[in-house]
């Protein structure tokens, strides 16, 4: 959690990032806060219930209390906000996922679906899903396969190739240099 705290740290100092990082602290001081300005687990807890029903992380508040004493500061809950820009929820278990995803390479090129399908380790590497595709590729994967074509095509059209669909992906871009940040990838 370590490499995803400074990641996100870095993410939300970005001068492009701000309005992101004004929405967040809006979030954060509608939830109920303690004379010290802080905000209960119990009740990050409960606005992530309501906020991504998508997501059954039964212990992500918890793992977002740096210092484990119950009460989250606005810095812990930046981590949460990232972890939403920037992360899948996998697709079996509904976990969010923090480092390392599969996400379904015919799902990803078919621009009409969003969100993609993407799967947490446990849940690739056990088999444990059931989805009608089966071509899936890691995103440290898909980051390494960008340097493989040819420097004068375009960044969009090197990950579409080498990813083996036909993606523009600006958008994805962003994701994937993000996956390169500092830090994140322990
Ligand atoms: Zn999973
Ligand atoms: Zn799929």
């Amino acid at each position: 959690m370590e490499d995803i705290r400074l990641a996100a740290s870095l993410f939300f100092e970005q001068k492009q990032n701000l309005p992101l990082k004004n929405i967040a602290q809006t979030e954060f001081s509608t939830l109920t806060q303690t004379k010290r300005g802080l905000v209960t687990k119990k009740a990050l807890d409960e606005h992530l219930r309501q906020r991504h029903p998508e997501c059954l992380s039964s212990d992500l508040a918890a793992e977002l209390d740096a210092n484990g004493d119950g009460y989250l500061t606005f810095e812990d809950f930046l981590v949460y906000r990232y972890l939403f820009q920037m992360r899948p929820v996998c697709g079996h278990c509904k976990a969010i996922v923090k480092l390392v995803f599969y996400t379904c390479l015919d799902c990803f090129a078919d621009k009409s679906k969003r969100p993609t399908y993407d799967l947490c380790p446990k849940c690739y590497l056990g088999k444990k899903f059931s989805h009608p595709h089966n071509l899936f590729v890691n995103n440290y994967a898909m980051v390494d396969n960008v340097r493989k074509p040819p420097k004068d095509v375009p960044f969009g059209a090197k990950v579409g190739t080498s990813v083996g669909v036909g993606v523009g992906a600006n958008a994805l871009g962003k994701e994937i240099i993000d996956a390169f940040l500092p830090g994140s990838g322990s």
